[in-house]
């Protein structure tokens, strides 16, 4: 006989367990199915080790900055102690692990954990193990799979990926990176903070291609003064083996290169975790990539199934992930509330260092939409902190709507973005004009200050203001 719930999830990862805390609180039996490691992708190979790495690393540069603030000397040229260093990225994703995933399940009452590969068999049912699981509701939470390009030559180099460049027990000496996005700009800085030569390839004309143009550029200058090399309009022909080293061939202009490395990093986007699933046989409908196509509430194409997180293919961070899932389990258990996904004000970072981050929206999707914009583009040296903490690089760019001075998107590039962006995702949110921001006294000197100085240049030449003047 199936073993029967009220909510069947596939996956354990940041989405299906924010669902599952949600259906729980409506008093429904949950069945949670997991055919890897508790915790999926955030927390394993994500978000935790990622930023511990980038933290570590981040401490070795700014103690060897130190002559730029009056302290310490200019040249830290010591060499990472790596077994410590990925011990110390161990601990902490086994302690987030026990108390964010394992601790949580078992105080979680009304959910039950199943271990195995879940595979749908009706709108209404999934085999695991032989074993047939029946309720009225499924969710599906695969998440993504990194994206292995169709290179002539992969199968014979010992390539990374996103995941298991973050499991690495011993520092590479050199990398070169396949792909110019978040994963290659935020592992690329990072192994080179460490001591590892990184060059990243990237197909199109700029880093970092869905971000805006004014942050690219930034940041491409950041990291090439830092000293890794930054290739743009990269075709890729080819990867080869050399020994022990990897080789990848490719065309830039009229020009064929070479490079070699110890590693090679592919970070060429992510695709959804639908195979063998049973997808096309229930009838779920999927985009050109393979994502899982959902309305408003997270509702597929067929009723009684739902689905959120990394394998939907919106935006891909575990705080847009969960909130899905928290939609998806409203809309099963109390339609009435009316509740639909809004991506708007959701914000987004990369942890980059000066930090990248966004809410709202870009110059060009506004002006797509059909808004009257006005932008103002503000250098972070405007900023009196940034020059406090030897801070100055980067820009913070805002669009607004010119009838309403309504807010329509932020975006920047400037150490602490990523704390910064929350506030302009509360202000996105709760509709505020330009006008809000700029009478809204910030701390000074604080970083965040920068918000309200660029708020205020749309109508003052800040350049003329004494400090915290209106
Ligand atoms: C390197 C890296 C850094 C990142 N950094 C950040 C960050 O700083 N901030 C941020 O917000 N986001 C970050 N993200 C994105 C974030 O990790 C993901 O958006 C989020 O983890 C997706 O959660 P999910 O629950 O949708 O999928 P996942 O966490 O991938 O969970 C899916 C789970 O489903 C399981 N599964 C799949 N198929 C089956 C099946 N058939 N049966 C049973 N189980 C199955 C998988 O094993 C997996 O455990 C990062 C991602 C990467 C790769």
């Amino acid at each position: 006989m199936a073993a029967q719930a009220d909510l069947i999830i596939i996956g354990s990862g940041s989405t299906a367990f924010a669902a599952a805390l949600r259906a729980t609180s409506y008093g429904a039996r949950v069945l949670m199915f997991e055919k890897s490691v508790l915790g999926g992708t955030c927390i394993n190979w994500g978000c935790i080790p990622s930023k511990t790495l980038i933290h570590a690393a981040l401490f070795k540069h700014e103690a060897g900055r130190g002559a730029r603030l009056g302290m310490g000397r200019d040249d830290d040229n010591s060499t990472p102690d790596a077994e410590r260093l990925f011990r110390h990225r161990e601990t902490v994703v086994a302690e987030l692990r026990q108390e964010r995933y394992l601790n949580v399940l078992a105080g979680m009452e009304g959910l039950q954990l199943v271990k195995g590969t879940a595979r749908l068999v009706d709108s209404r049912t999934v085999t695991c193990d032989g074993q047939n699981y029946t309720a009225e509701r499924i969710l599906l939470a695969m998440g993504g799979t990194p994206r292995i390009p169709p290179l002539p030559g992969l199968e014979r180099c010992n390539y990374l990926t996103s995941r298991s460049a973050l499991l690495l027990k011993k520092l590479p000496t050199s990398l070169v990176i396949i792909g110019g996005g978040v994963v290659a700009v935020e592992l690329g800085q990072m192994y080179h903070r460490l001591g590892c030569r990184v060059t990243i390839l990237e197909h199109g004309p700029r880093l970092l291609p869905a971000v805006e143009p004014e942050l690219s550029a930034a940041l491409e200058a950041v990291l090439t003064a830092e000293g890794l090399k930054v290739a743009t309009n990269v075709s890729f022909c080819s990867v080869d083996r050399l020994g022990e080293l990897n080789v990848v061939h490719a065309d830039q202009g009229d020009h064929r290169h070479k490079y070699t490395c110890e590693r090679i990093l592919l970070a060429a986007g992510t695709l959804p975790a639908t195979d063998g699933i049973g997808l096309e046989e229930v009838g779920v409908t999927v985009d050109r990539k393979g994502f899982i196509q959902v309305d408003g509430q997270m509702r597929t194409s067929v009723a009684g199934i739902w689905a959120a997180g990394d394998v939907v293919g919106r935006l891909m961070i575990a705080t847009v992930g969960a909130r899905e899932g928290i939609v998806a389990v409203d809309d099963m258990f109390n339609a009435s509330c009316g509740c639909s996904m809004d991506y708007l004000a959701a914000p987004m970072a990369i942890f980059t260092d000066p930090e990248v981050a966004m809410a709202g929206y870009g110059e060009a999707e506004a002006r797509a939409a059909g808004f009257d914009c006005m932008v103002n583009v503000m250098p972070v040296s405007a900023i009196p902190k940034a020059h406090v903490v030897g801070q100055t690089d980067g820009v913070i760019k805002m669009i607004a709507d010119r009838p309403s001075v309504r807010l329509l998107g932020v975006h920047l590039i400037c150490h602490r973005g990523a704390d910064m962006i929350n506030e302009a995702s509360l202000a996105l949110r709760l509709k505020a004009t330009v006008d809000d921001l700029a009478a809204t006294m910030h701390v000074y000197p604080s970083i965040g200050e920068g918000l309200r100085l660029c708020a205020q240049g749309f109508s003052r030449d800040i350049s003329r203001l004494s400090c915290c003047a209106e």
